[in-house]
């Protein structure tokens, strides 16, 4: 292995994935190591990726950065939820909204007593109790740490911004912190003769980057971890079948909503995702279904308002990196892995990764166990994140094309498939403890793609049937009442500029 201490780290790609991963080195390390991130304005970067979610709340927290200058910035807005129509049936639609829904009980969640409420004679929708779904739905948003005068949590949230804004914004701030940037074009890639580790980057213009530990973030190109390393890539096209994407922005929406909408199609979906000063549209698609011309006209047929571009086409591959660290090589963003930006997860991977590495940065040289953990992490994280999306596929009852027949026959890997079984027969979901997604996002996503649980946990019976119309009234009310007084989101956001 590599026992020489590290001393200089070299990021390659100025994305997303580069200059997060820039900041956040720049912020742990300080300037205890020389780091230096190359980036080609020829090539320039994938430029789509605008909605997260809750937890790049920390990232941008752990670097300090100031919420109101960062949306200024970044023209972003707020986000509670996503919403998806057409999934489960054309026509039905659902949130997953995030934080959590009604009030949890020891030992028995929300959903079994609304489940056993759903026997009454007006049953209401799950997400009557879902404070961000409500809040959402009437474009509403204010800070709210909790529903005043209870315990109960109040919203939580993420936001849509514009990734290139994004990147440049973190490039301030890391070059402040003292990341080095070199503009140019990677041409060669030299490797130690004996180890086979990189040892420096030679750019077009003839100017050598010599360094210790390099992080691959050249995106699809993955020149280091791929065409230099030969990392080897696991394929999940046959669970997750869409293999495109169109992506167009449109004309500023009047007042933004707080969600990102998930439209599905006969052959893929559509997202919308509203900013400040435009509204990000893509259409991801399988090319086995639509051809690029049909996928361009559903695409924009469907905008919310007058397309301001060109649509561009992405081809992609579904899967991940077997080895995202090798020898002293650690790819970040889609170099190391994708998975379609259903419930946008994209940035949070590079978030999670680039924490990864500083957990795990090998000061005093680079040691076996280190990678080796690495890696463990990063493939469990990916394949419960690859379940999770596989279900909105999975769980379809529509009859309309080819596309939905065959994800509905599909065979699911045994965790997701064992998950589904139970959550049907007895309405019981356990999160394994290393899952990004919460119960409550589950329960959302089964609810909505319609497998109602059969049965409901004994325990919501310990309540007599007037305790329950109780319990659920009351915390409709709660709601209600919250959801009331809050604020438009586009007040929210006409403050954040000063307005
Ligand atoms: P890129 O943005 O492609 O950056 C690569 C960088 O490497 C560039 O700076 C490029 O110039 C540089 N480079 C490449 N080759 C060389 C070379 N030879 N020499 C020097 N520099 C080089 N994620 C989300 O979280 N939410 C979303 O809503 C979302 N939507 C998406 C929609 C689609 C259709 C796709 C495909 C992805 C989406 N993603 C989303 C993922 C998100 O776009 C990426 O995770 C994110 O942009 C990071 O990309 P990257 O930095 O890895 O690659």
């Amino acid at each position: 292995m590599n026992e020489s201490k590290i001393e200089r780290l070299v990021i390659v790609g100025g994305g997303t994935a580069g200059w997060m991963t820039a900041a956040l080195m720049a912020k742990v390390l300080g300037r205890a190591i020389d780091i230096v991130l190359v980036e080609s304005d020829k090539i320039g970067s994938v430029g789509v990726g605008e909605a997260t979610i809750p937890p790049i709340l920390h990232f941008n927290r752990a670097l300090g950065l100031d919420e109101r200058e960062f949306l200024r910035e970044t023209k972003g807005t707020i986000k509670l939820g996503i919403q998806f129509e057409n999934w489960w049936k054309t026509g039905e639609s659902y949130m997953h909204a995030f934080g959590t829904i009604g009030k949890n009980f020891p030992l028995c969640d929300f959903h079994h007593y609304w489940r056993r409420s759903q026997q009454g004679a007006t049953p209401a929708s799950l997400w009557d109790y879902s404070l961000n779904y409500q809040a959402a739905i009437h474009n509403k948003f204010a800070h709210l740490a909790q529903i005043q005068g209870t315990s109960l949590p109040g919203l939580t949230y993420a936001y849509h911004f514009d990734a290139g804004l994004y990147a440049r914004f973190l490039r301030r701030y890391s070059e402040r912190s003292g990341v080095r940037r070199i503009e140019g074009t990677v041409d060669h890639v030299q490797r130690h003769p004996d180890s086979g580790h990189v040892d420096s980057l030679l750019l077009e213009n003839g100017e050598r980057i010599a360094g210790d530990l390099f992080v691959d973030c050249t995106g699809m190109a993955a020149l280091l971890i791929d065409k230099t390393l030969g990392v080897d890539y696991e394929d999940w096209s046959h669970w997750l079948p869409c293999d495109r994407a169109q992506a167009v922005p449109s004309a500023a929406p009047r007042a933004p909503a707080p969600y990102t909408r998930a439209i599905a199609h006969a052959a893929g979906w559509q997202w919308q995702i509203p900013l400040q000063h435009r509204t990000g549209n893509g259409l991801v698609y399988s090319s086995a279904h639509y051809s690029d011309e049909q996928a361009r006209e559903i695409l924009l047929s469907h905008l919310p308002g007058e397309a301001l571009a060109e649509p561009k086409t992405i081809a992609f591959r579904t899967g991940r990196r077997r080895e995202p660290w090798h020898k002293n090589v650690i790819s970040i963003g889609l170099s190391s892995g994708f998975l379609e930006p259903l419930e946008s997860t994209s940035i949070h991977l590079i978030q999670t990764a680039a924490t990864r590495l500083a957990k795990l940065f090998p000061h005093r040289g680079i040691q076996p166990e280190e990678i080796a953990e690495y890696n463990r992490q990063s493939q469990v994280e990916m394949e419960r994140i690859r379940d999770f999306i596989i279900l909105h596929y999975k769980a379809n009852a529509r009859h309309d094309s080819d596309f939905w027949r065959a994800c509905a026959t599909m065979d699911v890997p045994d965790g997701l498939r064992e998950k589904m079984a139970l959550f049907a027969k007895t309405g019981k979901l356990f999160r394994d403890y290393d899952d990004l997604f919460s119960e409550a996002a589950w329960q959302q996503v089964l609810i909505g793609q319609g497998i109602l649980p059969e049965d409901y946990h004994p325990l919501a019976d310990n309540l007599s049937e007037q305790q329950l119309a109780e319990l659920m009234q009351n915390l409709k009310i709660l709601i209600d009442g919250t959801v009331a007084k809050l604020p438009q989101h586009a007040q929210f956001l006409r403050a954040v500029n000063g307005g």
